[in-house]
């Protein structure tokens, strides 16, 4: 009876430990984490495939604007988006998107070379 919890006990001794000792120490990430969700603009074109797989409706792709944007505070970081992109063009980082305050705050990228759009205050 009590042979199986000594055997515990040592093995528990000379065992690494599972976590790490932050801030010392970063925690290594595994090849496949999903974190922050980056483009490649200059290589999309603007499907909208991401826009329509993703759960929480965190993209909203514009053909007209060539522009590609992301509300990482809906992100729950699935991949879906980046499994279903026909270019390639969509990563998950090994890193996670960093702090937020606000809602509605979106990272909004447009395609170099692309006119900007007219609007009252530019015209
Ligand atoms: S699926 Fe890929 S190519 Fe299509 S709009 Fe999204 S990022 Fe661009
Ligand atoms: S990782 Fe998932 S939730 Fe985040 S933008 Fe892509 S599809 Fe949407």
């Amino acid at each position: 009876m009590i042979a199986p919890i000594l055997n515990n006990l040592m093995s528990a001794l000379f065992k690494k430990p599972f976590t790490v000792k932050y801030p010392f120490e970063k925690l290594e990430l595994s090849k496949i984490h999903r974190g922050h969700i980056s483009i490649e603009i200059d290589k999309c074109i603007f499907c909208g495939i991401c826009e329509k797989k993703c759960p929480p409706k965190a993209i909203a792709v514009s053909k007209a604007d060539q522009s590609w944007e992301i509300d990482r505070l809906s992100c729950v970081t699935c991949n879906a988006c980046v499994e279903a992109c026909p270019k390639k063009c969509l990563h998950s980082e090994q890193h996670w998107s960093p702090a937020q305050d606000k809602k509605g705050v979106t990272d909004y990228f447009v395609k170099k070379d692309t006119p900007v759009p007219q609007s009252p205050t530019n015209v």
